[in-house]
């Protein structure tokens, strides 16, 4: 069931078992967009559902926060346009060329090309992995990008961050509402899950620059600013 969050924004909660990420839903007046296409087309279809159960109109567009499985493997199974940063799409097409076998699996776990972290999750969402595909976008940006979408308006930039390395963040303008992907989590395909000290201070100062009253993390529940102060002081007192 969609959770509003703010006029324009509702999310679908996320939720730890199959590592589905909070999805992000823009109610504009002209268009509506997704934040973050879902890890499978289950999830995604579960998105859809809540909307049109919500009574509001069918998104046309989705913008993707980064390159992670579950927030890009529905991408596929969307019914309107798809919007990258150009890192994210170009990650996204080196995906493209994946197998989804239990060897090739098994073959970049071995090789660190996968964490285990996804590795696990993806079985547990798909019962058949051979029916995993990625996609590039239908869209690609470079630097910052402005949506307009008729009473609301988003903003995707880019931040260095201590995550992944093409992540951007998505402002909700007349909402305050800051959608940051999985930015305050560590890396877990180059560091296991740790952090590198100076991408997360760099994020962080930038980050705050923008005036947001409300925090989206993909993992967590929405935050005040309060309390992404609060959790990057736990992080940097048990991480740093
Ligand atoms: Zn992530």
């Amino acid at each position: 069931m969609l959770s509003q969050i703010s006029p324009h924004v509702h999310i679908l909660p996320f939720e730890e078992e199959r590592d589905r990420p909070n999805l992000g839903y823009i109610h504009g007046e002209d268009y509506s967009m997704l934040i973050d296409a879902g890890n499978s087309p289950a999830h995604l279809k579960a998105m859809l559902g809540a909307i049109s159960a919500s009574d509001l109109p069918a998104p046309k567009a989705v913008l993707i926060t980064h390159w992670h499985w579950d927030h890009t493997f529905a991408m596929h199974a969307f019914p309107g346009l798809t919007v990258a940063h150009e890192k994210t799409d170009s990650i996204l097409g080196t995906l493209t060329e994946w197998e989804w076998t239990e060897e090739a699996m098994a073959e970049r776990l071995r090789t660190g090309e996968e964490c285990e972290f996804c590795d696990t999750h993806i079985k547990i969402e798909y019962g058949d992995i051979a029916e995993i595909r990625v996609v590039q976008a239908d869209i690609v940006f470079d630097g910052s990008a402005t949506f307009n979408l008729g009473g609301v308006t988003v903003e995707a930039t880019p931040i260095t961050n201590p995550h992944s390395d093409d992540g951007i963040v998505a402002f909700i303008r007349e909402d305050r509402v800051l959608f940051a992907g999985d930015a305050d989590t560590g890396d877990f395909y180059k560091l296991d899950g740790g952090y590198d000290s100076d991408r997360f201070h760099h994020y962080i100062n930038e980050v705050d620059q923008i005036d947001y009253d409300t925090y989206v993390h993909g993992h967590l529940e929405p935050m005040s600013r309060a309390e992404t102060s609060a959790l990057r002081k736990q992080i940097e007192a048990e991480e740093l």
